[in-house]
């Protein structure tokens, strides 16, 4: 018998919250769930505690807090609000696993409070490991705390690795769908408005990794997660373009064997595996129908049109803190990409400002992420000028 998992949602209320929400619906007799938490959207936490009934929910934004607490006055729930509560509510004794679901840097402190309180981590919150891979890595190891991977082509990755752990991978390759302006030339990104960048071919995300799905940062970060995850150097990452995301991404093995992970694309699955590992249950997705899909096909990244993705992997080759460099500076650039303050492909310069002008840290504590953070932040928004 599975032993049922008493787990907390950190961002329950965005894709990925959500989705981990029905994978625990569908399987009731395998999840208690013992804490949720969101940012802004008040209504759909209030709803979501009176169905699954945790022990806790956090509303980070304080604004919100008294109508999370009126309307769960009658429920033996307890609520807290502010940043702060996230990195307190994961230390909860009865906590085995923490699914991190929270966009972006804010996600960073209550993923360390976890590892520091021994809690197994479902990572999706990949910003976490960009900024302070090492860190967190080596946190994890000290405490004894497995990171399994949340995102489509880390889980491919990891479950390729099913009974390889000995085996050394030679390389493995991450697919990447090419996003809505695969193909098109730098003219035609130069009038892109966000509208357009926010409809995905394949998947349908939060705002922010939509927007880094179009620019290929996301890939990016991806790459840098990666390494973090499965401890490669950059040379053993490479990235593919596949645009029916079938194939979730490969490992080659150093006799030129490839395993390769596929399935449509539906984030229940990898989000269920983390969950689950090392047990797979049973679930209703849709299956892949091969007469459906006639010819799956791979293309090189443009590198020279969507210049993202080579920024990310030169981030990764220089170390220290210049991931967290490059992630502060994206969280800052497509903000303002969403408010309509820069043009689309103003994107890559920024980033690259970003890189140039802020003072590299080659082993950088945790303060110096918390400080190198801020005054990117401050840099990127200066040089936008809003
Ligand atoms: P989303 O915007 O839909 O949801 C984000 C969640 O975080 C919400 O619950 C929101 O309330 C909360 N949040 C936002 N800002 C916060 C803050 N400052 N403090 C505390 N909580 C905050 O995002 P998403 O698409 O679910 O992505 C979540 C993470 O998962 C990201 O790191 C993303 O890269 C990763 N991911 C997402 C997908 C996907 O399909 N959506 C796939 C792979 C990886
Ligand atoms: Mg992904």
């Amino acid at each position: 018998m599975i032993p049922k998992k008493h787990i907390a949602i950190l961002g329950s209320t965005g894709s990925i919250g959500t989705q981990a929400l029905e994978v625990v619906r569908a399987h009731p007799e395998h999840f208690l769930v013992e804490v949720l938490t969101g940012n802004g959207n008040a209504d759909l936490l209030i709803q979501q505690a009176k169905e699954f009934k945790p022990n806790a929910v956090v509303i980070t934004d304080e604004k919100k807090y008294q109508q999370v607490k009126d309307a769960l006055s009658g429920e033996d729930i307890k609520v807290y609000a502010g940043q702060d509560a996230l990195s307190q509510v994961v230390e909860m004794e009865s906590i085995d696993m923490v699914l991190t679901a929270i966009v972006g840097y804010a996600g960073l402190a209550s993923t360390l409070a976890a590892i520091k309180k021994g809690k197994q981590i479902a990572l999706a919150n990949k910003e976490t490991l960009v900024v302070a891979g090492e860190l967190v890595t080596s946190m994890a190891k000290e405490h004894g705390v497995n990171i399994y991977p949340v995102d489509s082509e880390h889980s491919a990755i990891f479950q390729c690795l099913a009974g390889e752990f000995h085996n050394r991978i030679e390389k493995i390759y991450l697919t990447a769908s090419g996003g809505p302006f695969r193909g098109k030339s730098l003219d035609f990104l130069k009038k892109v408005k966000k509208e357009q960048a926010l409809k995905h071919p394949n998947w349908d995300m939060g705002a922010k990794i939509t927007i880094d799905s179009s620019t290929l940062m996301n890939k990016g970060l991806e790459v840098i997660e990666a390494k973090w995850l499965f401890h490669l150097q950059p040379d053993q990452i490479d990235v593919v373009i596949h645009p029916q995301s079938i194939i979730h991404s490969i490992v080659q093995f150093e006799d030129g064997s490839m395993k390769a992970q596929m399935g449509l694309p539906d984030m229940k699955l990898p989000i269920q595996y983390a969950l689950t590992y090392p047990h797979r249950l049973p679930s209703q997705f849709p299956r892949f129908d091969f007469m459906k899909y006639p010819s799956l096909t791979f293309e090189k990244p443009d590198i020279e049109t969507f210049r993202c993705l080579p920024l990310a992997f030169e981030a990764l080759r220089q170390g220290g803190n210049m991931s967290c460099i490059l992630n502060a500076a994206n969280e800052v650039v497509v903000r303002a990409f969403l408010h309509d303050k820069i043009a689309f492909t103003a994107i890559p310069d920024i980033l690259e400002k970003a890189m140039q002008r802020i003072t590299f840290i080659g082993k950088p504590s945790y303060s110096d992420y918390v400080e190198t953070d801020q005054e990117t932040r401050n840099l990127t928004t200066g040089i936008i000028g809003y």
